[in-house]
């Protein structure tokens, strides 16, 4: 049977050969941690599950087991949309500014079939969520890598991108609090950014699923917030990490009017929306719980993000804790050759534990590894005494 050359576009996964050693390890009976995956480990609110039940339950809506996309909930966008105005004093539309996503990978995946021809270009940062590549390939479009280096605060530089590379770009990617390097980026960055996009007259695409987790009073801005965001941008957020909500797949693209239509359009034709409960306990979560995102940071990823850096830097690491999302992003130590691959399976091999090698978000990942903090308190400490100890 032959396949469509298109999934031959898709880069090839580096760190099958650590997959394969972490089978084999679990094989000999290793209780291998793994440190790998951004999902958080804590179960979704009460409050929110309860509130799917009951509409699942509710024999007043004859539209429950319905297609949402049929039937859709307008709490839904109304909650997104009063949550831009207290959250970051942005005005949106429910109707024509807010579209209801399955999950944000759902739009981050799609966007391109609206925007990009063949030939066209989407301007993506490198380290990063695979997706804004693969979803660009898929559409026919070429990627330009945007690296992002610590000496710019992971920052892309937007003045080194070349002027043919700016006048064939379609779209433009960016992602603050950033997933891997946990970096964030200010209003006036953003301010750039959105400036960049209505001189090139591209879209500028944020994906914002880490908005909400954040340490020690840090606020994490809304692209949105830009002075003439609106002409030019869409911004991808999700209740995914705000609520412990991976599984339940909602999420939310807001903005550019034509922008939201326009995903919206290809969206019909892929799918049939989400299920009412969820879009009834996607609204109460976004209603009642306002500082779950918040507190969860607070109780539960700070206490982990404090002890993981103090034992890193114990080591022999110097890393300044991030202000926002659940990663910690740190240089690969001497001895590596700079190789994230080769540090991983070290850690792995004498350690027992899985870390995510940078070079996996791309080359210019290369160097770093990534810690997820999403793992019960006790198995992320056990993770960090056999790191001690097996590098100490
Ligand atoms: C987790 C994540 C997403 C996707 O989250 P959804 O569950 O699809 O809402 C998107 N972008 C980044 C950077 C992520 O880390």
């Amino acid at each position: 049977m032959k396949t469509a050359k298109r999934l031959e576009l898709i880069p090839p996964y580096l760190f099958a050969e650590i997959g394969r050693k972490i089978r084999a390890k679990r094989e000999q009976g290793v209780d291998v941690i793994s440190l790998g995956i951004g999902d958080p480990d804590v179960p979704t609110p009460d409050e929110i599950i309860d509130e799917a039940v009951r509409d699942l339950r509710d024999a007043n809506d004859p539209d429950r087991h319905r297609y949402g996309g049929d039937a859709p909930v307008p709490e839904y966008p109304q909650a997104v949309a009063d949550y831009y105005q207290q959250r970051f004093g942005v005005a949106l539309d429910p109707k024509t500014e807010v579209l209801t996503t399955i999950g944000s990978k759902d739009g981050i995946a799609h966007v391109p079939w609206a925007f990009i021809d063949a030939g066209d270009v989407a301007l993506v940062p490198q380290p990063g969520y695979p997706v804004y590549n693969i979803g660009t390939l898929f559409a026919g479009g070429e990627s330009y890598l945007m690296p992002l280096r610590p000496d710019n605060g992971w920052l892309p530089d937007l003045e080194a991108i070349p002027s043919d590379i700016a006048r064939r770009a379609r779209l433009m990617w960016l992602n603050y609090p950033n997933n891997p390097t946990a970096a964030t980026a200010t209003l006036e960055f953003f301010q750039q950014a959105v400036d960049f996009a209505r001189e090139h007259d591209i879209l500028l695409c944020h994906d914002a699923p880490y908005a909400e987790i954040a340490y020690d009073g840090y606020r994490a801005p809304s692209i949105l917030q830009a002075e003439g965001a609106k002409d030019v941008a869409i911004e991808f957020n999700s209740l995914s990490k705000h609520f412990n909500m991976t599984g339940w797949r909602i999420g939310m693209a807001v903005g550019n009017k034509e922008a939201v239509a326009a995903l919206g359009l290809v969206k019909e034709n892929c799918d049939s929306g989400v299920l009412r409960a969820i879009q009834f306990a996607g609204a109460k979560a976004l209603r009642d719980l306002p500082n779950y995102g918040e507190k969860i940071s607070r109780e539960v990823y700070k206490p982990r993000l404090d002890m993981v850096v103090s034992t890193l830097n114990k080591i022999g690491w110097d890393l300044k804790p991030p202000q926002a999302t659940f990663y910690i992003w740190a240089p690969v130590p001497d001895g590596f050759d700079g190789s994230s691959a080769r540090f991983a399976e070290h850690l792995l091999e004498t350690a027992g534990v899985v870390v995510t090698p940078g070079r996996s978000y791309g080359e210019a990942g290369e160097g770093f590894f990534r810690i997820s903090l999403t793992y019960p308190e006790a198995r992320l400490r056990e993770a960090m005494q056999r790191i001690e100890q097996a590098l100490r």
